[in-house]
């Protein structure tokens, strides 16, 4: 993809955010090593360069994915922990255990996979086990944890493996007083029972996402797992917007006005002609849209500062482009149009965004495209 010099639009990160929200983060789970999840291109804000700021934070860990994502931190020479989860066959195995990467299993098969590969390479690989503890996603039922703790130790005795982790995942840690909480907990704590019958001796031993690691720390076990977090967004908006945890929003998504215009009254704007003009009024073309992760559904609804004032989506968001109705207000091309940052000077937050857009804010950042330069400050 072709990303374009910072004129147009950018995406503004501020890694000193990004740092000190490791540090508020750690601070809510004294005793826990903390691992910074990072898949998905950082969450849309660059994955290398935040990998290389949570690491200055202190961040034991690095959490990706996908295992390409793992070898792409080794290949940008981060070294230290880095555990990948998302797992198909025919996957790197082998590359992964090269490169020192912890590696998850939750199957039979893949535990399979992992022991050739350790066998080809010469080597011990570092596999964490993950367990379901209720999310029905990836992890192995509990009904299958027993064989496969044993079947770990088995490999580990044979010098293949060595199981440094057990883990799992909430599946609705964001509502603070979901019953599947307490239920997922139970099970975890039984799975770390069984793992210990089989003799495994995991180093770190972990369930907190973002959610988990402000609101329940008897989640925190040996480490915590944010990601929306350390990006400066709050993971349970119901409860408090990022300052009330200590954190700053990371991401300012901003553009240049690429046109500014008088037009008449009754003018249909942008495709279908789903706004009309009132009436004589100024219109602002902002050089964003849905190809740009703008999404399509912010049509009519999506806010954006332009000239000291909030303005709405006014029609369509297109593939590149969407346009704002400034009514009597004054604006030149080039002028700047803030979709979405921290707040505090006026502009909406990804927050509002998700608001506005019927989604969550992780969906408003990580869409981000690449066409759209990460400006490092
Ligand atoms: N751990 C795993 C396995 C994940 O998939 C994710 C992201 O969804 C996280 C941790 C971080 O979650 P959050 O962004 O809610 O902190």
């Amino acid at each position: 993809p072709v990303a374009e010099p910072a004129l147009r639009a950018h995406a503004r990160i501020d890694l000193d955010a990004l740092r000190s929200n490791v540090a508020a983060l750690r601070a809510h789970a004294p005793g826990a090593a903390f691992m910074a999840v990072l898949k998905a291109d950082g969450y849309g804000h660059g994955m290398v360069p935040c990998a290389r700021a949570a690491r200055q934070a202190g961040a034991e860990w690095l959490g990706v994915a996908t295992p390409q994502e793992a070898l792409a931190l080794r290949a940008a020479g981060l070294g230290g922990r880095v555990l990948c989860w998302l797992w198909t066959p025919g996957g790197p195995w082998q590359e992964c255990v090269e490169a020192d990467i912890d590696v998850t299993v939750s199957a039979r098969w893949a535990l399979d996979a992992v022991v050739a590969a350790a066998r080809a390479a010469g080597r011990t690989a570092r596999v964490q086990l993950k367990i379901d503890a209720g999310l029905g996603r990836n992890g192995a039922q509990p009904a299958d944890w027993p064989d496969l703790t044993r079947a770990a130790r088995a490999a580990e005795r044979a010098g293949a493996i060595r199981v440094t982790g057990v883990w799992s995942h909430f599946s609705c840690a964001d509502e603070p007083d979901h019953p599947s909480i307490a239920r997922e907990l139970a099970v975890f704590r039984t799975a770390l029972d069984q793992a210990d019958d089989a003799g495994l001796a995991p180093e770190v031993r972990h369930l907190a996402n973002s959610p988990g690691t402000l609101t329940l720390p008897e989640a925190h076990f040996d480490l915590v797992r944010p990601g929306v977090a350390m990006y400066g967004i709050s993971p349970v908006p119901q409860i408090g917007g990022p300052e009330s945890f200590g954190l700053r929003p990371v991401m300012t998504l901003a553009a240049a006005l690429a046109s500014v215009k008088r037009v008449p009254g009754n003018h249909g704007v942008s495709y279908g002609h789903t706004y009309v003009t009132p009436g004589e009024t100024t219109l602002a073309l902002v050089p964003l849209g849905y190809a740009d992760g703008v999404p399509r559904h912010a049509s009519g609804t999506g806010p954006v500062l332009v000239a000291g004032k909030w303005r709405t989506v006014a029609g369509r968001v297109a593939m590149d482009q969407f346009v704002v109705d400034l009514g009597g207000d004054v604006a030149a091309p080039g002028d700047e149009a803030v979709l979405f940052g921290p707040g505090d000077s006026g502009e909406p937050t990804a927050e509002d965004w998700a608001r506005a857009c019927g989604t969550i804010a992780y969906e408003i950042v990580t869409r981000v495209g690449p066409r759209v330069p990460r400006v490092y400050v």
